[in-house]
């Protein structure tokens, strides 16, 4: 089979969906393949934050408005960062307020579903050809496009420029924009799910726990709808690599033994197996594009390095790799020279975010800090308020990542 398209899109998970559905948004055509047939499950802690909600919202706020009313959705309103001395510090987050209504700002969800919702708006996008179990394994760039091939399905699309969007582990990041896994910004993550684990709190809050027996990583529950929840353990390769843990056996021996989750745990059901992924953070600025081509979401490494989140960077750097495709077709230019201005936007709204995210990641290094910081939130509103803020104020982060801000709070004059 021979495709000839303007724009072809490599995978079709948030990234590459969120291209998708901005170019049909544009009245832009596009075809996008994934080796996949969906649903299919991605490895995940399947947190949704308020920046890949306003990301859609941006794209198409109906995509959104439908996404609300699906039963696979649970609505989160608060997060709980339990410190490795045990103080539980929950922190409110502000209510998204549209048409006067105050909406649910963040939320969890399958990946399976997530990923499949994106994908049936796809199909109902005038503009959108979806190609599903299409794995691209040759790229070779020639004078008339990007030829892509599909070896053991013998098909060749041929496109003037093309939106890389597979992921983690794409062979066209490491093998044409000459990417490389770099243990120090890169995180390695396991998830598996349970059923009827005890004292989840009724707002839906996530919970993150820094336990001295996980730091530097920290493990993570997350509650989905009919009493499940996504559980698992994230931590830098570095230190995964220099102390030579065991992820798997880690979170096993810390839901077995801590006193507390033990409690937690004890009637829960595990319902998957433990399945791991890489985390390629966006701890380093790179070059995400080149001559007809250029990279998003986890393809781009852009996963927030204190967070671990990349649903909402993926959908953020499809949308500008969407419009850059809009001027470039205007410009009839697919070179380098036009497609680096996506570069140039995406860092601009993402590089300072990504470069403080980079230094709070280190406070994990400090447990006394942790504890410190949890208590005063715990205790007193207004620090817990400014603590909440970083999640989606840029300033506050600033704040955060000053040392100046940690001898102010000393002092009680945050
Ligand atoms: C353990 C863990 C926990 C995480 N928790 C969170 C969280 O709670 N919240 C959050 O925001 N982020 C989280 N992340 C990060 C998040 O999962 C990723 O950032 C997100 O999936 C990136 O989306 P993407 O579209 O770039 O890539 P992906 O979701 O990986 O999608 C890539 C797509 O490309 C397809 N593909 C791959 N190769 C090819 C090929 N050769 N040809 C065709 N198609 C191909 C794949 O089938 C896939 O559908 C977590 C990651 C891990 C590993």
């Amino acid at each position: 089979m021979f495709i000839r398209t303007q724009i072809c899109i490599i995978g079709a998970g948030p990234a590459g969906a969120a291209a998708a559905l901005q170019l049909d948004r544009l009245g832009i055509p596009s075809t996008i393949v994934d080796k996949a047939v969906f649903p299919r499950d991605k490895v995940c802690g399947d947190g949704l934050s308020g920046k890949a909600i306003t990301g859609l919202e941006r794209i198409d706020a109906a995509i959104v408005e439908r996404f609300r009313q699906q039963s696979f959705v649970r609505e989160s309103w608060s997060v709980s960062f339990i410190a490795p001395s045990r103080v539980d510090m929950n922190m409110a987050y502000a209510p998204l307020v549209r048409n006067n209504e105050k909406l649910a700002p963040s939320f969890v969800c399958k990946r399976v579903d997530f990923d499949n919702f994106l994908v049936e708006e796809l199909k109902h996008s005038a503009n959108v050809t979806l190609h599903e179990g299409v794995n691209i394994s040759a790229y070779t760039l020639t004078p008339e496009g990007y030829e892509l091939r599909d070896k053991a399905r013998d098909i060749t699309i041929l496109a003037d420029l093309v939106i890389v969007a597979n992921g983690a582990h794409s062979q066209f990041s490491k093998e044409v924009a000459g990417f490389k896994m770099e243990p120090k910004h890169n995180a390695a993550g396991l998830r598996v799910y349970y059923d009827g684990i005890e004292d989840l709190k009724t707002d839906g809050a996530i919970e993150l726990h820094f336990l001295y027996s996980v730091l530097p990583g920290y493990l993570w529950i997350f509650p989905l709808p009919n009493g499940e929840a996504n559980v698992g353990v994230g931590m830098l390769t570095q230190a995964v690599t220099k102390k030579r843990i065991n992820l798997k056996k880690l979170l096993q021996d810390t839901i077995q033994h801590d006193p507390v989750l033990q409690k937690r745990f004890k009637n829960a059901v595990v319902k998957s197996t433990i399945d791991g992924y890489g985390l390629p953070f966006g701890s380093k600025i790179r070059s995400l594009s080149g001559d007809r081509y250029m990279l998003i979401g986890d393809a781009g490494f852009l996963i927030d390095p204190f967070s671990g989140e990349g649903i909402g960077n993926g959908i953020y750097s499809g949308r500008l790799a969407a419009m850059q495709a809009k001027e470039a077709i205007s410009r009839n230019d697919y070179s380098r020279n036009c497609l680096v201005e996506y570069d140039q936007r995406l860092y601009k709204s993402l590089g300072t975010e990504l470069k403080l995210s980079h230094r709070l990641q280190q406070l994990v290094k400090y447990p006394r800090l942790l504890n410190w910081l949890m208590k005063l939130g715990a205790n007193n509103k207004q620090v817990n308020e400014l603590i909440t803020c970083m999640f989606y104020d840029i300033d506050i982060r600033k704040k955060l990542a000053k040392p100046s801000f940690y001898f102010k709070l000393l002092f009680n004059k945050p």
